[in-house]
């Protein structure tokens, strides 16, 4: 699509809708001349020069990308508008079209019930979730994995509940049966299972633990933050996808889930979502607003179900145009992840045959971890890989490679079977979030040039 085209097309229609409330006086201040903004402009997009290229598939680093041009039109359209999601009169296109996309994304997990809301991030998201978790089991806590983010710790910490962290597997998933022993002596209220960790990528296994809900009445939170749209795939027979769909399956099961759209979902920066089964958890979000108050009990005011209060109309906007056009099914978004899932599995295959890199563990999504091979100690690999992501990204644009480091505990390594002496506590190693369905065409070429990285001395010694 062509982009100029459609930002035009969206200010064009901005300034209709205002022409129909009639014209009115400028006020001279407010006026600013195309010759004085000109230097701003300059100046503005030089600086900007200096940015990440998370548009281009040599930017395989952190989990990020560039918004779809269909999510920038949908976006700045609303956006001309400024509309407020906070309460139905500040914006009533905007909150119906939210109530839309929050539809659709329980539909994705099959939620047989829900209520939910976008907030402006997947920290805000969970924040939300926790929260309605105390409210629920006062006085309990919250367990979650060590390789969960760290938002969970952050949040338990600011809403004032006991944060339990247990061990993962070799695969990176929580350690259920730790999580059982914790939950038998009634300390917690709430397990926290990861689909899709910031670290590895590892999915835990939601399947298993809706035993310890049935069994113990604990709630269950997912926090799908990255790895949520996976669940288009649930249903995938496609055995070219090394696919367990058990995980997506069960999450339909849990309280509540979290989904980053400005992570999977092709957003610009500032949409998370968070979902609720029951629709009843509303009467946490009670409150009495004298700005408000006419609205009061009512669940069509997005606010009276969030504990953020304005929030970008724009963020829903783009995202319902978005899911127009790469609807949430298999053969919608679902191929977008297809690709990415695809392009991990050739990226991770290029690595084992390639010497100067070693496989981490497998992928169970599309982020790949991975070690140069030469170093014999920790130490060795944490220099190198550090090495290795400096040097990449300081190559010419032309020629830059993104990478980002992880770093990982010296008994994470031996679990894995790697063998390496432990002479540090932990290490940094390599990974590459393959985000982009275009990481399916290069992801052979992307291996070759990290291998190039690979220091040709990288034995280990210090240097
Ligand atoms: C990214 C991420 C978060 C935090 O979300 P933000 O949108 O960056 O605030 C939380 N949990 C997981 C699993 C994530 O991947």
């Amino acid at each position: 699509m062509d982009l100029m085209k459609w930002l035009g097309r969206a200010v064009d229609s901005a300034l209709v809708w205002e022409a129909s409330f009639g014209g009115y006086e400028s006020h001279p201040d407010s006026i600013i001349g195309d010759q004085e903004f000109g230097r701003v402009f300059e100046e503005l997009t030089e600086r900007l020069g200096d940015s990440t290229p998370f548009f281009h598939p040599r930017y395989a680093g952190q989990m990020t990308r560039a918004p779809h041009p269909a999510a920038i039109v949908g976006y700045v359209a609303a956006m001309l508008l400024n509309p407020n999601n906070h309460d139905f009169t500040g914006g009533p296109a905007t909150t119906q079209m939210e109530h839309e996309v929050v539809q659709e994304l329980a539909t994705m997990f099959s939620l047989p019930t829900h209520i939910g809301h976008l907030t402006s991030s997947g920290t805000i998201a969970n924040l939300e979730a926790l929260f309605v978790a105390r409210q629920s089991h006062p006085g309990r806590g919250v367990v979650f994995s060590a390789d969960a983010h760290f938002t969970h710790d952050r949040m338990c910490d600011l809403l004032g509940m006991p944060a339990y962290r247990v061990q993962t597997d070799p695969h990176g998933r929580i350690d259920l049966d730790a999580v059982e022993e914790l939950v038998r002596t009634g300390a917690i209220g709430t397990v926290v299972l990861t689909a899709g960790t910031t670290g590895v990528g590892a999915i835990d296994s939601i399947a298993d633990a809706l035993i310890l809900k049935e069994r113990y009445g604990v709630r269950l939170h997912v926090d799908a933050a990255y790895g949520g749209f996976f669940a288009l795939l649930a249903d995938d027979d496609d055995k070219s996808l090394e696919w367990d769909p058990a995980p997506w399956r069960a999450i339909c099961g849990s309280d509540s889930i979290v989904v980053d759209p400005h992570k999977h979902g092709l957003q610009p920066y500032g949409c998370g979502a968070v979902l609720f089964t029951d629709p009843a958890v509303a009467r946490h979000y009670r409150h009495d607003s004298p700005y408000t108050r006419m609205f009061a009990g009512s669940p069509s005011h997005l606010g009276e179900i969030s504990l953020e209060c304005s929030r970008a109309g724009a963020s829903a906007a783009a995202l319902w145009t978005t899911l127009r056009v790469y609807p949430l099914r298999r053969d919608g978004l679902g191929t977008l992840l297809a690709s990415t899932r695809r392009a991990a599995l050739r990226f991770a295959r290029k690595v084992e045959e390639t010497a100067e890199l070693t496989l981490y563990q497998q992928p169970q999504l599309d982020i790949v971890t991975y070690l140069p091979s030469a170093p014999r100690t920790l130490s060795g690999v944490d220099e190198i890989s550090a090495r290795m992501v400096a040097e990449g990204m300081s190559a010419e644009p032309g020629n830059a490679v993104f990478l980002s480091a992880l770093r990982v505990d010296a008994a994470d390594f031996g679990v894995r079977g790697h063998c390496l002496g432990t002479d540090v506590p932990n290490g940094r190693i390599l990974r590459s979030a393959l985000m982009k369905p275009e990481h399916e065409l290069c992801a052979d070429d992307l291996v070759t040039r990290i291998a190039a990285l690979v220091p040709t001395d990288s034995d280990g010694a210090p240097s």
